[in-house]
């Protein structure tokens, strides 16, 4: 395959790299390897991952927390449990953390958000960034929770076909693509850093649908994206989908080519491997870094809790601790020939350029 032209990119080209195979396949992870280490070098940022709360008033088709699983205890941690993991992370030298939940509004929720941030900046003297995965909130909950010091915020499109994403959603006023996407706008203009992706190898997804995911990506000018396959969990109603899907593997195949896509299209762009790799194949996430990937979310969520977080089957380390993460995932990166940028933000460059100018 010849070298893709980032400005020369069309859905049909990106269609085409996206079935790429043997020596065609090669040489887009050669040229999305170097881009990465010309553009942002080969350094991997750590986020550590606390999953807060799998309460959730959607009911997202494919998702494991979704308001009818009844099958899962719902929990939301204490605020003595999230700072300790928030401790953790800093004095491990992970320079961020990201709290993610099911979608929750509640006032209650709001507060204790807002101050588990201003609590998390205090605790390390404003070391540790903090990135907020929530979901769809109202603009003054995005503008508050940004005042406490969140600065990045992570809220996937899922897909940005909106037939695809009606029929992974239930159709009420409740799940709304066009809601999706004013509030991405929104936390754009609140100030964050803004991330989004989608899943890779949904039912009746077409490539085209994930080129367009790709040039959707880089027309929203994003700052960050964290893709991962889908993978169905058998307590949710799209696991029962009977018509073609592709195989695990393949999906995961997809992905990397997504990732190291992306990589050229906006290679200044954060990348995370999303820990959805992991659960199809042990070297995931390193084989994500390989494809152009620079950020991984080591889970810090107390042990106890993981089990009750899983978005899909097969979620990797629900019995491991925090500890546990941090050696394993040295490893891991010193076989992928990076280095990790411990005690630094790691923030987007893409929005350094696209805030100020930098
Ligand atoms: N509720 C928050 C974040 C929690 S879910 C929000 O809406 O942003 C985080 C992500 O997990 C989702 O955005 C979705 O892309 C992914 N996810 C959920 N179910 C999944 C599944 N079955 N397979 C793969 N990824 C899934």
């Amino acid at each position: 395959m010849t070298e893709i032209i980032r400005h020369e990119i069309t859905a049909g080209k990106l269609i085409k790299a996206l079935l790429a195979t043997g020596e065609a396949r090669e040489s887009l992870f050669a040229q999305a390897a170097e881009t990465k280490k010309q553009e942002v070098g080969n350094i991997v940022y750590f986020r550590g991952l606390i999953e807060y709360s799998n309460i959730c008033r959607k009911d997202c088709l494919y998702c494991g927390i979704r308001r009818s699983n009844v099958n899962l205890s719902r929990y939301i941690l204490s605020d003595d449990e999230v700072l300790e993991a928030a401790r953790f992370a800093y004095d491990n030298g992970y320079g961020s953390l990201v709290l993610q939940s099911g979608e929750n509004s509640s006032a209650r929720f709001i507060h204790q958000v807002t101050k588990l941030v201003r609590e998390i900046k205090a605790l390390s003297g404003n070391k540790l960034g903090v990135t907020l995965s929530c979901g769809e909130q109202t603009p003054e909950t995005y503008r508050k929770w940004f005042e406490a010091g969140a600065h990045r915020y992570l809220l996937r499109i899922e897909t940005s076909n909106p037939d695809l994403y009606e029929f992974i959603h239930p159709p009420d006023n409740q799940h709304s693509f066009k809601k999706r996407i004013a509030c991405l706008q929104s936390l754009k203009e609140q100030g964050y850093q803004v991330g989004t992706g989608v899943m890779v190898g949904l039912p009746n997804q077409t490539y085209s649908d994930l080129a367009d995911d790709l040039l959707f990506m880089k027309e929203f000018d994003i700052d960050m994206v964290g893709m991962g396959p889908y993978i169905e969990h058998q307590q949710t109603p799209l696991s029962r989908f009977n018509g073609e899907l592709l195989p695990l593997k393949d999906r995961f195949d997809l992905t990397l080519k997504m990732i190291a896509l992306l990589r050229i299209l906006m290679p200044d762009n954060n990348i995370a491997a999303a820990t959805a790799m992991q659960a199809i194949d042990k070297m995931g996430r390193e084989k994500a870094v390989m494809a152009g990937a620079n950020v991984i979310m080591p889970n810090i969520t107390p042990g106890v809790f993981r089990n009750s977080y899983k978005l899909y089957d097969n979620k990797p380390c629900t019995d491991d601790v925090a500890e546990d993460c941090k050696s394993c995932l040295e490893m891991r990166v010193a076989l992928t020939d990076h280095t990790i940028g411990y005690n630094q933000w790691g923030d987007s460059r893409h929005f350094n350029v696209r805030v100020n100018n930098l």
